[in-house]
């Protein structure tokens, strides 16, 4: 591994000063950056660990819950406000990694970790997020893991986190510091599709910083659900999941929430579906049409031509358990 530089700052300021150098790197948990550095898949310079900033409350505030970016994944995944106000995000923390790495990750680094496409880790093969321009192995190769949804000829990876499809579908805000101040950027805006830059995963810029989510106060508590279907039943990447949440009076559904994983760049949102079901009854056959409306622009590319069946199920029986069908 090659040296770096390893600091430490203690306050946002001293933080903020540093990481816009080119080579430099952000650490708080490290379950992903130090095996990307272990694979010489990043090789930064120098390591901020912003470990000592106060960022890992999670506090209700009068219009929702605010959650700092250093909160472990493990104390947001039992924190009585989260399952009390947004029990999804709670499940999709659960359904993420292990135990282990759910005690080190934070919050926003779940947001910051990179693919889990095998072509990204292997230095030997092409790859156009790990080195711009050298092609893609995963397009005509072994793409079971791969994304259906708003991939590009130059990428087809999948964003791996659990936690964020949760928060996409939250409708959560990501809010940002930097130099001249905080900014805030919709969940659903924070991850980018592939295109011509597919080494760009995020549009956190240049010498910024996630400070903390947000999550707006709604009425789904009651009946939401997250379903992930992958290779085995812990410490295993989605190979589909769905998150689905639903505001549900008298057996017809007032407002919908889904978001799937596993199926494009970035958590995928499905507006379509979720407008479809605005004054429809809870019911199978209604879940079902969802499903195929969100499915519209699918594209498999081969070994993962499966998720063309298994999404729509997956999305029928993610909103059958919202409602309490089973
Ligand atoms: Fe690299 Fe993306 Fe192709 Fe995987 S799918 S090999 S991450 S360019």
């Amino acid at each position: 591994m090659k040296q770096f530089q390893y600091v430490r700052p203690l306050t946002q300021l001293a933080v903020l000063a540093v990481i816009n150098k080119p080579g430099t790197k952000i650490i708080a948990g490290g379950t992903n950056l130090v095996d990307l550095m272990k694979r010489g898949v990043t090789a930064p310079d120098k390591l901020v660990d912003i470990n000592q900033l106060p960022l890992k409350s999670i506090t209700a505030t009068p219009k929702g819950l605010h959650i700092g970016a250093l909160a472990l994944n493990s104390v947001v995944s039992e924190d009585k406000l989260v399952a009390e106000k947004q029990p999804l995000l709670a499940m999709a923390l659960k359904a993420g990694a292990s135990p282990q790495l759910r005690n080190m990750a934070t919050v926003g680094g779940n947001m910051m970790q990179r693919t889990r496409c095998t072509y990204f880790y292997d230095t030997t093969m092409p790859c156009n997020k790990r080195v711009p321009g050298s092609g893609c192995g995963a397009y005509e190769g072994i793409n079971r893991m791969h994304a259906i949804f708003g991939a590009s000829t130059q990428c087809i990876a999948v964003h791996p986190s659990d936690m964020c499809v949760g928060l996409a579908a939250l409708d959560a805000v990501v809010v940002i510091a930097g130099k001249k101040g905080e900014r805030r950027l919709p969940f659903t805006e924070f991850h980018r599709l592939p295109g011509d830059h597919p080494e760009t995963d995020n549009r956190l810029g240049p010498g910024e910083l996630i400070v903390a989510v947000e999550i707006p106060d709604n009425h789904f508590a009651k009946n939401s659900y997250y379903l992930k279907i992958r290779d085995r039943q812990s410490y295993a990447f989605a190979l589909v999941s769905v998150a689905a949440a639903l505001d549900i009076e008298n057996g017809t559904i007032r407002q919908a929430r889904l978001a799937m994983g596993g199926v494009a760049h970035k958590p995928w949102r499905l507006f379509e579906a979720e407008k479809s079901l605005i004054g429809k009854q809870v019911s199978e056959n209604n879940f079902q049409q969802a499903a195929q409306l969100a499915m519209q622009g699918a594209k498999g590319y081969g070994y993962n031509s499966f998720k063309l069946k298994l999404a729509p199920a997956s999305i029928t029986e993610a909103l059958k358990h919202a409602a309490g069908l089973v």
